[in-house]
């Protein structure tokens, strides 16, 4: 017999970890892989924030905190969602965990029995189904077209719906494929949540502040009807260049934030206490460097976008946040060039070409790839070469 359980059985391993993990054994192998495999910003943490952790190692906060947050970065969570997104919360409906992926896991451990129904819009992030399945519920993929911009359409929400049906989740900007929802393509969705009556929603937002051509972004706690049954999920990681630091938070009903808090007392406990101290910099002291960060990673989207479209059989959209997009392969696959699916050209393209991409079958639609553009103007410039020359070598 087995001794790992079934739960287990029910998952697989990250495939977007797995790909980057490919590229790191073929770098150490000698060979010059580009990777645009990882969802995390190539800019360094900036140092105010780096300072505040320091102060706090050397002021003695290395202790066990709050299990699920300190008095000031709830404060400051309080504050950051009153300025920027008009949401007034108390504290006691604000909790903090090691990274918006532990929130996540433990809102879906908290709320989820067995059968209870996930709406996931697809393309999506990748832990999203198996987090679902892990807590015993069921991921109903619902399937978003190119040409709705890879959005959920109410009319596809509507039939999603069922009566076992216990949370939607939204992701804008999205990864995969960086499209933000308008604040008007929200409240078309937030009719059908209204008359729904039960449907929770939980919105992950942690891609809110990469954003560009003016996208508003708007978040669907804002709509106050809906307010109670959304748990707003975000963090510092991707806006404040903080992925290894380990601190996301959420919001929503108290009695949600508490259960979250409960299975987190018996599992991990406080998260970092000296991150838990930098969330609180990251928060409240200077936003100048989110503006220039965006700049720079509008400058990579307009390139890559351009380069991609400019390669014979890609097509790809020019998303409004992120750091992704997510191009079309179809139109080279087939018995011509030997390649069936997305999984064959990522393969490869790693293998001929040395650059590393994930396909979109691991984000629930197949016929695309992700690449990730937070890396160098350099690294994007040689990629985009090889991906060109490697896509006309099949024709
Ligand atoms: N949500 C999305 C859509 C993500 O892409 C990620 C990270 O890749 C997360 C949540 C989790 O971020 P973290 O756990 O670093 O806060």
């Amino acid at each position: 017999m087995s001794i790992i359980s079934d739960s287990l059985k029910r998952i697989k391993p990250s495939p977007t970890i797995a790909v980057t993990q490919k590229a790191r054994e073929l770098r150490a192998a000698g060979k010059d892989v580009i990777g645009l495999g990882a969802g995390e910003p190539d800019f360094d943490t900036p140092d105010n924030i780096k300072d505040a952790a320091i102060k706090a190692i050397k002021d003695g906060e290395t202790k066990y905190t709050a299990v699920d947050g300190t008095p000031e970065l709830k404060k400051a969570i309080v504050e950051k969602f009153k300025r920027e997104n008009n949401l007034d919360y108390s504290t006691d409906q604000i909790t903090v965990g090691t990274g918006g992926k532990q929130v996540l896991y433990n809102a879906f451990m908290a709320t989820l029995n067995k059968g209870d129904e996930v709406i996931i819009p697809a393309p999506f992030w990748v832990s999203y189904p198996d987090m679902v399945l892990l807590a015993g519920g069921k991921p109903k993929i619902v399937k978003c077209d190119e040409k709705d911009g890879f959005k959920l359409t109410a009319k596809k929400l509507k039939k999603a719906i069922s009566k076992k049906t216990k949370w939607l989740i939204l992701n804008s900007p999205s990864n995969p494929t960086g499209a933000g929802y308008s604040k008007g393509e929200i409240e078309d969705l937030a009719k059908v949540l209204v008359k729904s009556k039960k449907v929770h929603i939980l919105s992950d937002d942690i891609y809110e502040h990469i954003k560009y051509d003016h996208f508003n972004f708007f978040t669907i706690a804002q709509v106050s009807e809906l307010k109670d049954r959304t748990l707003t999920m975000n963090g510092v990681s991707k806006s404040y260049a903080m992925t290894g630091w380990r601190i996301g938070y959420a919001a929503g009903s108290k009695d949600i934030i508490k259960a979250i808090g409960k299975i987190q007392s018996q599992s991990t406990s406080n998260p970092s206490s000296v991150s838990q101290a930098a969330a609180v910099e990251a928060l409240n002291g200077t936003q100048d460097f989110i503006d220039e960060r965006s700049n720079a990673f509008k400058e990579r989207r307009d390139f890559v976008v351009k380069s991609l479209n400019n390669i014979k059989g890609i097509s790809c959209l020019k998303p409004n946040g992120a750091f992704y997009v997510f191009p079309s392969c179809k139109k080279l696959l087939g018995k011509k060039n030997k390649l069936k699916t997305d999984t064959d050209f990522v393969e490869k393209l790693l293998e001929k070409a040395n650059v590393a991409v994930v396909q979109g079958s691991a984000f629930g639609l197949d016929g695309y790839f992700r690449i990730s553009y937070a890396t160098s103007m350099e690294k994007l410039k040689v990629a985009m070469d090889r991906i060109k020359s490697f896509c006309e070598s099949l024709s």
